[in-house]
């Protein structure tokens, strides 16, 4: 069988980020562990900027391993797995311990809202920020936004972690506002009351009337849209065509990372060229299963695998196999997939 990679495809630039920032850690923790045993002396706490040691006896017990991520690093079992095998394991943001001090706390690429990041370190927690610099950005302009006073369309999946974290940074951008005494007024008969600094809109239709509403409230506001960075250019641009009936100087600010899109235009690509695809990584993973989606509306029989042993059958019928991955799949997993296809059936 030949097996025709997509040009672009596997871990984007903010996941590998953090995966490597995360392996850094682990690494550390665990030179750090040997140093100990060799000289019986305790880790270099000299070389954290963790707080100040506090009486043993007070802490309670924090349960082994000490890295953590906020969440999960990534949306891949396998990864996930490499990871809890390197001493990292997940720590659940509504499950916190009360003291976290000598745990390595891995900020994920989506980021988190500025409230968790200061309970985290108020708890005696390192943070390692492994926010990747495109979320860093919407969150940073977010902030700048309502500050200056622009009411926030934030355009995405209200329970996704990008948005949380992003819809926080608003609210920190208000308070300093508020705390400045430059609030704008209302203007159009309007309610005078700031409100929410932001409002986060699914789609263009959700938009629509979300923007009617608040015009009727306050027709004067300054108003600026900022995207999830997954979210499809389409949809943000109906979004802010939406929005803009009712608000015409909406700022639109362009916050939609490349990575997905040149995952889904090289598939797309690949699909013209070959006769079946598969599309490596977690069932989880909401881009790895756009990209079956994607696949699958090319005509082209295509199925998701998780590892080489989630193979259909089916693939065997075919000479050119087309491979793609999530941004969330590691490359060993592609790899253990494309040597599965190009060697023998018995080989899977
Ligand atoms: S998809 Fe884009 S924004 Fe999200 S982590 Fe990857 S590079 Fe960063």
């Amino acid at each position: 069988m030949k097996v025709l990679r997509a040009k672009v495809l596997g871990f984007c630039m903010g996941v590998r980020r953090a995966m490597n920032m995360a392996g850094s850690e682990a690494r550390l923790l665990g030179d750090l562990a040997c140093s100990k045993q060799i000289d019986g002396s305790p880790p270099h706490a000299a070389e954290h900027s963790g707080p100040p040691a506090r009486d043993p006896s007070s802490i309670p017990p924090l349960s082994q391993p000490k890295i953590f991520t906020i969440g999960p690093l990534i949306h891949n079992p396998q990864a996930l797995k490499t990871l809890s095998e390197q001493g990292i394991s997940v720590l659940e943001e509504d499950a916190l311990p009360p003291c976290l001090t000598g745990a390595v706390l891995i900020v994920r690429a989506h980021g988190i809202t500025p409230g968790l990041e200061e309970t985290l370190k108020e708890r005696g927690g390192r943070l390692v920020d492994a926010t990747c610099p495109h979320v860093r950005s919407s969150q940073t302009r977010a902030r700048q936004l309502a500050e200056a006073g622009y009411h926030i369309f934030l355009a995405g999946e209200k329970r996704h972690g990008e948005i949380i974290g992003i819809q926080g940074y608003a609210e920190q951008g208000q308070k300093a506002l508020l705390e400045s005494g430059r609030m704008p007024e209302a203007s159009g008969g309007g309610d005078a009351a700031p409100g929410l600094p932001c409002t986060i809109v699914a789609d263009a239709a959700e938009a629509e009337e979300a923007a009617r509403l608040l015009h009727e409230k306050n027709s004067g506001l300054s108003c600026a849209l900022l995207a999830q960075t997954t979210m499809s250019p389409e949809e943000y641009k109906k979004t802010g065509d939406a929005i803009l009936k009712y608000f015409p100087s909406l700022r639109i600010v362009d916050t939609i990372c490349g990575a997905t899109r040149d995952r889904q235009e090289a598939l797309r690509e690949l699909c013209a060229a070959v006769e079946a695809v598969i599309i490596a990584g977690g069932r989880e993973s909401a881009n790895t299963r756009r990209l079956l989606a994607i696949a699958r509306n090319s005509g082209v029989p295509a199925w998701l695998a998780e590892t080489q042993a989630d193979l259909p059958k089916e693939i065997w019928n075919y000479s050119v196999v087309g491979l793609s991955a999530g941004a969330s799949t590691p490359d060993s997993i592609i790899r253990d997939i494309e040597r599965a296809l190009t060697g023998s059936q018995d080989a899977v």
